[in-house]
């Protein structure tokens, strides 16, 4: 039988967008503050962890485990202590009135005191011609869902960071070959990981080359990728079944757009506390993080944004904002963070909905 949800407060107290770690900590601190917050999980329930093979370097956890485990442990943590989890997408925010406004996909509408924002990044693709149209036809960003359909063959990654690597090494399992495709000569990835990877039989590198297509059979999947040496300019053509494509992420800002202060790269400007330029608006993990971008400091996000949103919710307390439907902007909490906020966070100015 299904469980029995209880109903959820004409305004909440907090609701938390995302369900990577950053948000399953988010979830765990405000629930065991008491908040009773919402988290709703995004179409890509996990985040980029629920689609990582291995993870052995956060803490606590000596003999590893995967991405989707360390999730399941996360969620049913934050469970434990009254988070409610609702698996539907977050499609609007509104942010110049208060409380915020939050839809969803499955046409709901939640007011919210204060807003956690973990919504992550996604791959980057390659944007080369034949990459669209062979997704899933032998092009894919993730090896721990897709490895196993290359048993026996040959395949190319893309990319000279952790992930490239980390994967490459993970489809050692399945394929015959894996070439790792760079374009540089030198490597961006952790010396761990290279020295794995160097050593490893199967895999090989090729240095200061891009792919510039990838090429589609007469059976309509992958056969092979044209590639162009950044030194020398020579263009070749090789054959492979597969290709893994690992050059970084872009932030999932979607929902952002001329009500947030964003970078350059579009990730979320916040500051020490996690403060968004809009008072009662925290983010944590890779939306706003595009320097560590690890499990174990989205964690730590996730824990300063929560305990940032009861700190807030207390100061609105505190202030004497019980009517709400004032523009969170006029709040004073808002006044200390507008101050320190970069210049060029001011190039994208916010326009009200
Ligand atoms: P990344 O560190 O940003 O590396 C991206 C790689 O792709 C770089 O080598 C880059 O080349 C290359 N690249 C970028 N755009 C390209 C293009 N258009 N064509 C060809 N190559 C391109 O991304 P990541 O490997 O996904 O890692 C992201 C973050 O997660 C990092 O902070 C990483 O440390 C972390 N991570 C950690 C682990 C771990 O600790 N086990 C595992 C996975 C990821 P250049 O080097 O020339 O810029």
């Amino acid at each position: 039988m299904a469980e029995e949800k209880s109903p959820r407060p004409a305004v909440e107290e907090t609701m938390i967008i995302g369900s990577g770690p950053a948000g399953w900590t988010a979830g765990l601190y405000t629930a065991r503050a008491k908040l009773n917050p919402l988290l709703i999980t995004g179409n890509d329930y996990g985040g980029q962890v629920s689609i990582t093979y291995e993870v052995e370097n956060y803490p606590g956890f000596p003999e590893a485990l995967s991405g989707p485990e360390l999730v399941e442990k996360m969620k049913e943590q934050a469970e434990k202590f009254g988070l409610t989890v609702e698996y539907d997408h977050v499609t609007e925010i509104v942010t110049d009135q208060h409380p915020f406004l939050v839809r969803t996909a499955s046409g709901k509408e939640y007011k919210s005191k204060s807003l956690i924002l973990c919504t992550g990044a996604r791959p980057r693709y390659l944007e080369v011609p034949g990459e669209k149209k062979l997704m899933g036809k032998g092009v894919s960003y993730c090896a721990t869902c897709d490895g196993f359909f290359f048993r026996g063959k040959d395949l190319v990654v893309v990319g000279g960071g952790d992930s490239a690597l980390e994967e490459g090494l993970f489809l050692t399992k399945f394929a015959t070959k894996v070439r790792i495709i760079h374009r540089r000569d030198e490597l961006r990835a952790s010396k761990i990981l290279q020295d794995r990877a160097m050593a490893h039989e199967k895999i090989e590198f090729i240095w200061n080359t891009v792919v510039t297509s990838i090429n589609e059979g007469e059976d309509g999947s992958v056969v092979g990728v044209t590639t162009k040496n950044t030194v020398t300019g020579e263009v070749s053509e090789l054959k492979t079944d597969g290709v893994f494509v690992y050059i970084g992420h872009l932030p999932n800002n979607d929902l952002y757009h001329g009500k947030l202060h964003l970078d350059e790269d579009g990730h979320l400007i916040t500051d020490k506390r996690m403060r968004t330029n809009v008072a009662g608006i925290l983010a944590a993990g890779e939306i706003q993080d595009k320097v560590f971008k690890q499990v174990a400091t989205s964690v730590g996000q996730g824990c300063s944004a929560a305990m940032q949103a009861e700190k807030f919710l207390a100061d609105l307390e505190a202030e004497g904002y019980h009517d709400m439907g004032v523009d969170p902007r006029e709040f004073p909490t808002y006044a200390p963070f507008v101050a320190a906020t970069p210049a060029k966070a001011t190039e994208q100015e916010l326009v009200p909905a």
